[in-house]
């Protein structure tokens, strides 16, 4: 079983045919998958998919380049929304992305420090969007390093995730690690302790390198993904599949098998 622990079934690309990409994932094995509801609006169909797909658990957050259209008042509703519903398993997408500069820094950082109190509050693991922002993350979550979390679609280099296992942090690898530029994450998937590694693709963006030319990712490329982490790591497909799916269960408590 594989656990895709990072994906936007909600967006143009997915949200149209959900069925058959959750069947087609599913029938791949990859059981479960974690949707992302990455602003307001987009909470209740991640929500409504969610509920709808036994394979399907959610997150909840404000993504950091949407930290500028989430209204004065978000918290409250996005607690509620959290606390309200059994499959939601995260705070996020939240965090700090300085390649898109569509939010300004410092409401980003207030949108992200809303967010680790939020999950601080109600004890859920966190996931964590850094984008050319790894200092200043960094830093904001050496305040946080009671608080489980994932840093997803891991692009920094060697020495980035070095810093990120010192705080505890889980890591998210995505197509990014099969692509011929990439030697820096893969350099950084060498370094990762086997007990905080994970996949995931960030669909419908990311398409691995053996299926590149199809434009809209999904879940059922995390097999690619896999694979790569294998190959990198030196262990089966099976091995790498087995260490992320426990990974998965011990940060999001998804009901998949896990011996340790
Ligand atoms: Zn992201
Ligand atoms: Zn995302």
């Amino acid at each position: 079983m594989l656990v895709d622990t990072h994906c936007h079934l909600t967006y143009v690309g997915l949200a149209e045919q959900q069925e058959t990409v959750v069947r087609r994932a599913a029938a791949a094995g990859v059981q479960r998958m974690i949707t992302i509801g990455a602003h307001p609006a987009d909470h209740p169909p991640a929500l409504r998919t969610a509920e709808k797909f036994p394979e399907v658990f959610a997150a909840l957050g404000i993504h950091p380049q949407h930290a500028h259209e989430a209204g004065a008042d978000y918290i409250a509703p996005l607690r509620a929304a959290i606390t309200a519903n059994r499959r939601v398993v995260a705070v996020g997408e939240c965090g700090l992305d300085y390649h898109h500069e569509s939010a300004p820094a410092d409401l980003q950082k207030r949108a992200f420090l809303a967010q680790l109190g939020l999950a601080d509050q109600l004890h859920k693991p966190v996931i964590l969007h850094v984008r050319d922002a790894h200092a200043d993350a960094l830093a904001i979550m050496r305040d946080f390093q009671h608080l489980s979390f994932v840093v997803h679609c891991f692009s920094g280099t060697p020495q980035e995730v070095r810093q990120w296992i010192e705080l505890g942090a889980y890591i998210g690898f995505t197509g990014i690690i099969t692509y011929k530029n990439a030697a820096d994450v893969r350099a950084a998937c060498h370094l990762v302790p086997s007990n905080r590694l994970l996949v995931e693709t960030d669909a419908p963006y990311l398409s691995p390198q053996p299926v590149r030319k199809i434009k809209t990712n999904e879940p059922v490329f995390v097999t690619h993904v896999a694979r790569q982490v294998a190959v990198e790591r030196g262990i089966t497909f099976e091995e790498a599949a087995q260490i992320t799916t426990c990974n998965a269960h011990r940060l999001f408590g998804l009901d998949v098998p896990c011996a340790t």
